[in-house]
């Protein structure tokens, strides 16, 4: 699947979405079959591998003439080398879009954060 078409993988989501859909307002017995432990695992198994994909997300480190993300980057006045930091705030945008990110993932959960 990892050469198919970001259309095509949108569709084949959204099907497998809308089946889940289907299911999760049909038949009690149904839904609770098809959500087997396995099904479950491999769900656990997805959020943690986005999760980690979301944030190896890199900061804009271009080191031509301009400096990339000030999270990461600093340069030495007088000279060429680009040093990495870390500590200041994301300039790039990243930190932003991962933070969206997750929050979209935590959504499922919201209901759980407010009554814990
Ligand atoms: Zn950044």
């Amino acid at each position: 699947m990892s050469e198919t078409r970001i259309p095509d993988l949108t569709e084949i989501l959204n099907n497998h979405i809308e089946r889940d859909e289907r299911i999760a307002h049909g038949d009690g017995a149904v839904f609770i079959a098809y959500n087997d432990q396995a099904r479950v695992l491999r769900e656990i198994a997805f959020k943690r591998a986005l999760i980690a994909d979301i944030l190896a997300e890199e900061h804009d480190l271009d080191d031509s003439e301009y400096l990339g993300c000030l999270a990461v980057t600093q340069v030495t006045p007088g000279s060429p080398e680009v040093v990495r930091i870390v500590g200041r705030a994301c300039t790039c945008g990243r930190d932003e879009s991962v933070a969206r990110r997750l929050r979209l993932l935590a959504a499922v959960y919201e209901e759980e954060t407010d009554h814990a």
